[in-house]
């Protein structure tokens, strides 16, 4: 049995920690929330084995580049003489190349299909309210044009065994009646799954409270370590101790990391949502994707999410009411709904975006210090196996 301490309470460190004390460890949580809420918390709450393609893409570049200085583009990226995010771009480049996006194909492909299996062993072990769901999630085109790009993910999807089909306008409208009628088609990707993320929180939170993990408030703001590894880390007002330690920081977790002489390849990736206030009823049946708009909403019991387009502006949470006004704009045109009849609550949040698509759950070269991090668009899917890898780690270290 060990002492650990798991730096972060997002989704990542709450499932490092949940299998952790399942294998017998003493585990401690440290996190400086709640005045930001963190990305685990206002995320669109998809559970995507389906997304296996890492953003490396060269389209993807030159429509940034396209972008540039339109104000409500789905993908932003404003220049920064900063030197991680200089390397990370040029990184980010080099790995949209073929054999490294089929690498990270692989790897994103056994991360998500791990985390899928240990989602629904955690939903039937544990009660929950998380509001699991499995019935896949829908996109929806407007343009004929829009869909044959879809075709190479359907067929790599069928490589791995995994079912998306292409859809015509009226079985798109069958699965999904609360669309405008003016679209061109879609595709279904039957594997994925959607939930809950601020109760899946609360969740996995009193699971691990059951097991005995320990919950401290505070921000880490140093590291003490002597030559055989890390000894305690300094919050504002406490100094703890442990014998392995996990950063799971979300996309702050670089500037911890620099403190150790540790580079990590992760920038924040800005994203934006608006969610309906308590008690409003959805207007959707199952998660429906805005193709042409790059927006997505997520239906709940009591109300939706639309999120959230990708902002690459640094450490900065201001609200920026332009892309607000598109997630709003998006619903308008593809939902039969008056988005204007509904009271939302705007979010923004980091994402900790990886150069290559690939997170990093590995032992660092302080000895005794996990690094869970980097999960970019899909870190709520990747977030189970994440956990129980770190574990795994940890547990067979001496
Ligand atoms: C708008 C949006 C939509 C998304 N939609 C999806 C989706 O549908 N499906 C999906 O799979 N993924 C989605 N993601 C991505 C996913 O949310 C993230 O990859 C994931 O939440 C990252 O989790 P994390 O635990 O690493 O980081 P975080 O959730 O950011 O948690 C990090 C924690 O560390 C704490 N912390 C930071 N610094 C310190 C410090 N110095 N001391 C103590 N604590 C500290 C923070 O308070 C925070 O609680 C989305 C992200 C965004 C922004």
């Amino acid at each position: 049995m060990k002492k650990v301490l798991i730096i972060g309470g997002g989704i990542i460190g709450q499932f490092s920690a949940y299998y952790l004390a399942k294998s017998g460890h003493q585990v401690t949580i440290v996190d400086d929330g709640p005045e930001m809420t963190p990305a685990s918390e206002g995320n669109c709450g998809l559970v995507t084995p389906s997304h296996i393609i890492p953003l490396n893409s060269f389209s993807a570049i030159f429509q940034g580049i396209k972008w540039l200085g339109k104000k409500d583009a789905p993908l932003k990226i404003k220049p920064q003489l900063n030197r991680r995010f200089i390397l990370w771009f040029i990184n980010f480049m080099r790995y949209a190349q073929s054999g490294h996006v089929n690498k990270a194909i692989q790897a994103r492909h056994e991360i998500l299909q791990q985390s899928f299996k240990l989602y629904e062993a955690f939903f039937q072990e544990e009660p929950n309210s998380s509001e699991w769901k499995k019935d896949g999630l829908l996109y929806v085109a407007k343009s004929e044009k829009s869909l044959p790009s879809f075709d190479h993910e359907i067929e790599l999807h069928k490589q791995f065994n995994m079912e998306s089909k292409a859809l015509n306008k009226d079985e798109v409208l069958a699965l999904e009646p609360n669309l405008k009628e003016d679209i061109a088609g879609g595709v279904i990707m039957e594997m994925d799954g959607w939930l809950n993320p601020s109760q899946l929180l609360k969740d996995i939170r009193s699971a691990n409270e059951s097991n005995g993990v320990n919950y401290v408030k505070g921000r880490v703001v140093s590291f003490n370590k002597s030559n055989s590894g890390l000894v305690s880390v300094k919050t504002e007002e406490a100094e703890i101790e442990a014998d392995e330690f996990v950063l799971a920081a979300g996309a702050v977790s670089p500037l911890l990391a620099k403190k150790l002489n540790i580079e990590l390849p992760v920038i924040p990736g800005k994203g934006y949502n608006i969610t309906t206030r308590n008690g409003q009823a959805s207007p959707l049946n199952l998660p429906v994707y805005m193709i042409e708009r790059k927006v997505v909403a997520t239906p709940w019991n009591n109300g939706f999410r639309i999120g959230s387009t990708m902002e690459f502006a640094g450490y900065n949470l201001d609200l920026n009411q332009s892309r607000l006004d598109a997630l709003k704009r998006a619903a308008s045109e593809y939902l039969k709904i008056d988005i204007d009849e509904f009271e939302m609550e705007p979010w923004a949040g980091w994402r900790p975006m990886k150069d290559n698509g690939i997170p990093i759950i590995e032992k660092s070269k302080v000895k005794n210090l996990t690094i869970a991090t980097g999960h970019s668009m899909v870190g709520l899917s990747m977030a189970p196996a994440t956990g129980y890898i770190v574990n795994e780690l940890i547990s067979s270290s001496n």
